[in-house]
């Protein structure tokens, strides 16, 4: 869709899963709103696709953990507007060794925040959840509220309910140019010049480009995830409601742990590495897995989760953006404060409900009620701005 006007009062670049949260965010608002996207709305090329997406209260980091509250109500709001059910909270489980760090300070922050959770030894994990296999030396938590979102389902709730409430979606049109003026910005496309009040940028894993235009000239590293749906001996075992969603914090080659899901619309379940060390220039991205990425979580997944087979039935890629610290930016421009972004760090599809509040908060009101320390892109300028502790700091990420 095209409109003749060229001005806006929001402009967001990027309609992928931040970007479309903030347009209905924004346009629920009854502000005027505009998108410019790359592709076809609903395309495979981004970040925000594949199936499911894990959603859980519990982290390690209890900034994370309180966001998710707010994440859960827009979730649920979301669902209300689009009359669609959109997050599965079936139970989620982590497991690793006991004394690992981010696990003891899970369990620790879900008490802190009054999470409800279990913490089971491999001989009680054993009888709740017989398919996974777990080392004397693992424990396991189980949390009844974390579950996964249908993330197609979402993105199109999303899309629906932004133009329900008048927002302009115009796909297959790409930023070439952004161009931060001393009110607002001017941004030029493949096909026209637009002007806007405020801007929003969501360009997940294509954002780097942007980010020198508007004088930010720090390098996300761009890395190929994918996603695998594995043969299961006995599948009735791995339905919702009897094998839940898990995490595997247990990084031998600290390269990032498992993560997966039970079966939901398409047949076996879901396994992904959290870092295949697959990095890519997303000028040369190909939509192609890698072999050396399905051979390495197939090891991770037969150590512990027996009844796979070893048979592959389907595979998804994926690229997303890491900065240094693996930890998100949602943030206004440092000098420029009509214009707000959001970048999510390879775990942030959870989030993009409530980011999508948070940016049309920064855009419209030029603050957020969210405490965000730890997420301002002037972090990566400017020591004296606070930083969260890195996470995955071995990673094999080539210096950006
Ligand atoms: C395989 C995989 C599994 C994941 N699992 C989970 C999980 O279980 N739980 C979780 O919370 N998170 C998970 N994540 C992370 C999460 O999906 C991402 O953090 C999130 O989807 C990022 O959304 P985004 O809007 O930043 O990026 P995207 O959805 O990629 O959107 C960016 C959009 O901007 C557009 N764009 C970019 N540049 C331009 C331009 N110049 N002009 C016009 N348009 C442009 C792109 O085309 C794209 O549509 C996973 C990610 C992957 C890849």
């Amino acid at each position: 869709m095209t409109t003749t006007s060229t001005h806006s009062t929001v402009l967001i670049v990027g309609g992928g899963g931040m970007g479309l949260s903030s347009a209905w965010r924004v346009a629920k608002r009854g502000v005027d709103v505009r998108v410019l996207e790359q592709f076809p709305f609903l395309h495979k090329r981004g970040s925000s696709h594949t199936e499911h997406r894990i959603i859980r209260r519990t982290y390690n980091d209890d900034i994370y953990s309180r966001l998710m509250v707010a994440a859960y109500d827009y979730w649920s709001e979301l669902e209300q507007d689009s009359g669609q059910k959109l997050k599965y909270l079936i139970g989620g489980v982590d497991f690793g060794p006991a004394d690992d760090p981010t696990l003891t300070d899970l369990i620790r922050v879900s008490k802190e925040i009054g999470i409800p959770l279990d913490v089971l030894t491999p001989a009680e994990a054993k009888k709740r959840f017989p398919q996974f296999n777990l080392p004397d030396n693992f424990l396991l938590t189980f949390c009844p509220e974390n579950g996964f979102l249908a993330v197609d389902d979402c993105m199109k709730a999303k899309l629906d309910q932004a133009r329900r409430y008048g927002a302009i979606l115009q796909d297959e049109e790409q930023v070439l140019e952004i161009i931060p003026r001393d009110h607002g910005a001017e941004v030029r496309t493949d096909k026209a010049t637009y002007t806007c009040d405020k801007l929003i940028v969501t360009a997940g894993p294509y954002v780097n480009n942007l980010m020198q235009q508007m004088g930010l000239d720090f390098g996300y590293t761009i890395e190929l995830n994918q996603a695998h749906w594995f043969e299961v001996k006995h599948p009735e075992l791995f339905v919702p409601g009897t094998f839940p969603v898990f995490i595997v914090r247990y990084d031998a080659s600290s390269i990032g742990g498992m993560y997966g899901f039970p079966t939901f619309r398409n047949p076996g379940i879901k396994v992904s590495i959290h870092h295949s060390n697959n990095y890519i220039d997303i000028k040369d991205y190909d939509l192609q897995p890698r072999e050396n990425t399905t051979e390495r979580v197939l090891e991770f997944v037969r150590e512990f989760i027996p009844d796979v087979t070893g048979k592959v039935l389907n595979l998804g890629a994926c690229p997303y953006d890491f900065p240094t610290d693996e930890h998100f930016t949602i943030s206004l421009h440092p000098r420029h404060k009509d214009i707000a972004m959001a970048n999510m760090a390879g775990h942030g599809y959870k989030f993009a409900s409530v980011v999508g509040e948070i940016l049309a908060q920064l855009a419209l009101d030029g603050k957020s009620s969210f405490d965000l320390t730890g997420f301002d892109v002037n972090r990566f300028f400017d020591p004296g701005v606070p930083h969260r502790p890195a996470i995955h700091v071995d990673i094999m990420r080539p210096k950006s």
